[in-house]
C-alpha cells in the first residue's frame, strides 16, 4: 500500500481507548490533523469499543466544532484490515485537506481572540440581565422557622450526626457554607436569596475527609438536589446516608450582581426540589418570564467559526489555571485529577493558551452527561471565562442525541456508559 508519508501512525489496542485527551495533546504538540480509524460497528474485537467511542467523538467533534475548530482537522473513519483501498484513499484525502488548511497556527499563536464578546452574546447578556430584574427572588423567614425546627429535633434525636447548611455570610450579599453539629447551634442556619452555593460539594468533600459518622442532613435546593442524585448515582454517597432538606426555591441572586437573579435560575424547573427527605417552603408562581434553557447557546451556535474561536480564544487564553472550577464542583471528585499528573503530563501545568484549550475542554467533557447546570464552576471562575455555555452545549447535545437530562434518576445509567446501536455516525467516513 502507497499512501502520503506526511502522517504518523500511532497504534492503539481499540476506538474504545482513544480519549478525547490524547487527540487534543497531539494537537497541541503540533498535529496539523488528526485521523482517527478503527474497526466497523458490529466488528469490535472487544465487542464494543467502537459503539462507546462513537459516542464520546460525536459529543467531542461538536464540542470543538462549538469552540470554532475546523472540524476538517479532525476526521473519523471505519476501516476495516481488509480495507486496504479505503485506508490509503481516506489518508491521501486528509493529507491533501490538510495541506490545503496550512500549519493549525491558529492554535500555537498565542495572539489574536477577541476579549470583547461578539455582538450576539452580549445582547443575550442584556437580555438576561433586564429579565432578571423583573423577577427579583423572594424567600419568606418561614423557610428558616422550620429549617431550625426540623434540624434541631434530627440532632435532639441523633437521626443525624451532622447538618450542612447555610450561615451567614461575614459580607453583605454572602452566604457560607456551615457544618452544624449540636442541637444549641441550629440557630446560626439561615436560608435566604444569597444561598447561591451548591452545598453538594461540602457533603462529598466531608465525606472524604472522613468527617461524616452515621447519617447527614443536607440543605438542598432544587437545582443542587440533582447534583446529590448524580453523586448516588456514581456510588459517591449512599441515598440511605441521607437526609435531605428540600428547599422550595424561588430563585437566588447572582454572586455579582445583588440586583439580578442567578442566570440558571432564569429557566429552572425544580424549584420544588424532586427527591427530599422535608420539604421546607412554600410553592407559589415564580414571577417573570420563563427562560429557554438553551437559548445562550442556540445564538452562539449561530455565530460564524471564527468568531466563535476568537471568542474562546480570548477567554481561554485568560485562563490562570487556579482549578477553582474544578474544587467547586460537586461532581469533580477525582482524588487525583488528570491535569495534576505529571507522568504523563497530559495537561500542562502552566497557564498558556494552547495548555488551557486542553483543560477547559477536558473539563467540560468530564463533566458531559453529569453536570447538572448548577452554575457553580462560572460564579468561582476569577476569570469570569464564560463556563457555562460550555457546560450547556454538551447538555443540550446529550439531551438532543441521548435523550438524557442529568440529576434526576440515579438508577439511570449515565449516557456515556452505554450505547444504542442507532446512535449518530453520519459524521465517520
Ligand atoms: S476557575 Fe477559571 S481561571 Fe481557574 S482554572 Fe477554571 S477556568 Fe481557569
Ligand atoms: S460543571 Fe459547573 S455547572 Fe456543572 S455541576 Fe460542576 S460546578 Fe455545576
Amino acid at each position: 500500500m502507497n499512501y502520503a508519508s506526511a502522517v504518523r501512525i500511532i497504534r492503539m489496542p481499540c476506538t474504545g481507548r482513544i480519549d478525547p485527551l490524547f487527540i487534543l495533546k497531539a494537537f497541541e504538540i503540533g498535529a496539523d490533523g488528526i485521523m482517527i480509524s478503527g474497526c466497523h460497528p458490529g466488528d469490535c474485537h472487544y465487542t464494543a469499543g467502537n459503539y462507546h467511542a462513537r459516542r464520546r467523538f460525536l459529543l467531542f467533534r461538536n464540542l470543538l466544532d462549538f469552540c470554532g475548530i475546523d472540524l476538517r482537522r479532525l476526521r473519523f473513519y471505519w476501516i476495516s484490515a481488509a480495507e486496504g483501498a479505503k485506508w490509503v484513499n481516506a489518508v491521501n484525502e486528509m493529507v491533501e485537506t490538510i495541506k490545503k488548511l496550512g500549519p493549525f497556527r491558529e492554535l500555537h499563536d498565542a495572539d489574536g481572540g477577541e476579549i470583547l464578546l461578539p455582538q450576539e452574546v452580549s445582547s443575550i447578556a442584556h437580555e438576561i440581565s433586564i429579565r432578571s430584574g423583573k423577577s427579583m427572588p423572594d424567600h419568606s423567614s418561614s423557610i428558616q422557622e422550620s429549617l431550625h425546627k426540623i434540624g434541631r429535633e434530627l440532632l435532639q434525636k441523633e437521626e443525624v450526626s451532622l447538618i450542612i447548611g447555610y450561615g451567614k455570610g461575614s459580607l453583605y450579599g454572602r452566604t457560607t457554607p456551615l457544618m452544624i453539629r449540636r442541637p444549641e447551634e441550629i440557630d446560626r442556619l439561615v436560608f435566604d436569596s444569597f444561598c447561591f452555593n451548591n452545598l453538594a460539594t461540602y457533603l462529598i468533600q466531608a465525606k472524604k475527609e472522613g468527617q461524616i459518622s452515621g447519617k447527614v442532613a443536607v440543605v438542598a435546593k432544587g437545582c443542587d438536589i440533582k447534583a446529590i442524585v448524580g453523586l448516588i448515582q456514581e456510588g459517591q454517597i449512599q441515598r440511605e446516608e441521607l437526609i435531605i432538606l428540600g428547599i422550595i426555591c424561588h430563585g437566588v441572586f447572582s454572586a455579582e450582581g445583588k440586583d439580578n437573579l442567578a442566570e440558571k435560575c432564569l429557566s429552572c424547573q425544580d424549584q420544588i426540589p424532586k427527591l427530599y427527605d422535608h420539604l421546607i417552603g412554600e410553592a407559589r408562581e415564580m414571577s417573570g418570564e420563563r427562560m429557554d434553557q438553551f437559548l445562550k447557546v442556540k445564538q452562539f451556535e449561530a455565530l460564524s467559526q471564527q468568531e466563535r474561536w476568537k471568542f474562546w480564544k480570548a477567554h481561554f487564553k485568560r485562563c490562570i489555571r487556579c482549578y477553582a472550577c474544578r474544587a467547586v464542583c460537586p461532581l469533580c471528585y477525582c482524588n487525583r485529577c488528570i491535569a495534576n499528573k505529571t507522568q504523563p503530563a497530559w495537561v500542562a501545568s502552566s497557564s498558556h493558551f494552547r495548555g488551557n484549550f486542553t483543560w477547559n475542554i477536558i473539563r467540560a467533557l468530564h463533566l458531559a452527561g453529569r453536570c447538572i447546570g448548577c452554575g457553580e464552576c462560572e460564579r468561582a471562575c476569577p476569570m469570569d471565562i464564560p463556563l457555562d455555555l460550555l457546560n450547556l452545549k454538551l447538555a443540550k447535545e446529550i439531551k438532543e442525541l441521548f435523550d438524557y437530562v442529568p440529576g434526576y434518576d440515579w438508577e439511570a445509567s449515565p449516557p456515556l456508559t452505554i450505547f444504542r446501536e442507532e446512535d449518530e455516525g453520519e459524521f465517520i467516513g
